[in-house]
């Protein structure tokens, strides 16, 4: 059985039109970039685009500002290099794979890329992660099937919402993962063409059998920040946005793996690169602040989420995480915040402890009231 899409996302040859032009996904392979890929797309960004890429909780990349009369052009320029879907694949390419993975993983991410062909028919959102280091990762990022590592050390497969994981060993898990997937279209996880795992699960189904989940896993590390790790640098950029020349500065460094954390891990580095634009210094409150687009670069917001976000992070206590949103879609982070602001047609309103669909404990805030709150000065 081949598969088949259910609504879109953006992508590379269906672009979203925002406030500041088209919106062109990219989806590299394992999520990681030659040093070429990454020239190109730099390239592509400056020549096509207004040069800002974007790099969204999918460890993916978007290219901005892109102009509809140039959009074939560059199309033209990046599929030679693999770095577009050809139109005739329909099989979903929503994969992440750690960004610490080794070759076995790597080669894990191939098999299960091909083994996603047979699989039925998915929402376009559906999602697999690859998060089997030695502890998870990505618990915080939006996944539906899950390859972690349980407390003993072995493999599981984990259905997200649910707590434990069916063991599987290397080999078995592509065909296995393809399975928990034909799982939840047969449970019924699919409505009118959507649905998310969390969904299926809160609603009190179980997977049975061998993927039946019997195994606790290993305790998820927290997010990483910037800094050297063993595969190289990870380095962080205000709002996962950075410009094309910087991409072409990294390129020049070494092959680079995309992250969901807003970050870029540059392979094989033994010290921090020092090139304007990066976010190196891991207590920087810039890490700790998500905000989206917003306004004007985005048709939906309604204020400039980035301006704001700017004027809050100096004053941030150590630990606090802050998302400002454009409108309450929340983009920037679908997670939870320590306070959330959202723009509202009357000003800001405020969450805590909330995501950016929550009801608010206060309303229609200014900036300059914002500023003035506890919390923020
Ligand atoms: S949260 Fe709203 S304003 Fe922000 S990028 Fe998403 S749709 Fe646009």
């Amino acid at each position: 059985m081949s598969i088949r899409i259910h609504g879109r996302c953006p992508s590379a040859r269906h672009p979203m039109d925002s406030g500041d032009g088209l919106v062109v996904r990219l989806r590299p392979q394992a999520n990681r970039l030659t040093p070429d890929q990454a020239r190109a797309i730099a390239a592509a960004a400056l020549r096509h685009g207004n040069g800002l890429i974007d790099l969204p909780a999918r460890a993916n990349m978007q290219l901005r500002g892109v102009r509809a009369q140039t959009h074939a052009a560059l199309i033209g320029a990046l599929a030679p290099l693999g770095l577009i879907e050809p139109d005739s694949v329909v099989a979903p390419r929503n994969i992440i794979v750690t960004p610490f993975a080794d070759a076995a993983t790597y080669a894990l991410a191939e098999a299960l890329r091909r083994a996603l062909v047979a699989a039925p028919g998915l929402p376009h959102k559906f999602g697999f992660m690859l998060d089997c280091g030695p502890a998870p990762v990505m618990r915080d990022s939006s996944a539906d099937i899950r390859l972690e590592r349980s407390v003993e050390g072995g493999l599981i497969l984990r259905a997200t919402g649910i707590s434990q994981g069916a063991p599987v060993t290397l080999a078995q898990a592509p065909l296995a993962m393809c399975d928990l997937a034909r799982w939840f279209v047969a449970a019924g996880g699919i409505r009118e063409g959507r649905g998310r795992m969390a969904q299926l699960i809160a609603q009190g189904a179980r997977p049975k059998g061998a993927l039946a989940p019997t195994h606790a896993p290993a305790p998820g590390l927290a997010r990483p920040r910037p800094g050297l790790v063993a595969q190289g640098a990870l380095v962080g950029f205000e709002f996962g946005q950075l410009q094309g020349e910087t991409l072409a500065e990294l390129a020049a460094l070494g092959p680079l793996r995309l992250t969901p954390w807003r970050m870029l891990l540059i392979e094989g580095l033994h010290a921090m690169p020092d090139l304007p634009g990066l976010i190196t210094d891991p207590r920087d409150p810039r890490l700790r602040v998500f905000a989206c687009t917003g306004a004007p670069g985005c048709l939906q917001g309604r204020a400039d989420a980035r301006a704001l976000a700017r004027r809050l992070a100096p004053n941030l206590g150590p630990e606090t995480i802050v998302h400002v949103s454009g409108c309450a879609k929340g983009c920037a982070l679908p997670a939870r915040a320590d306070l959330t602001l959202v723009a509202t047609p009357e000003g800001f309103d405020l969450i805590g402890n909330g995501r950016a669909g929550d009801p608010p404990s206060r309303r229609a805030l200014s900036p300059l009231d914002i500023l003035q709150l506890p919390e923020f000065s």
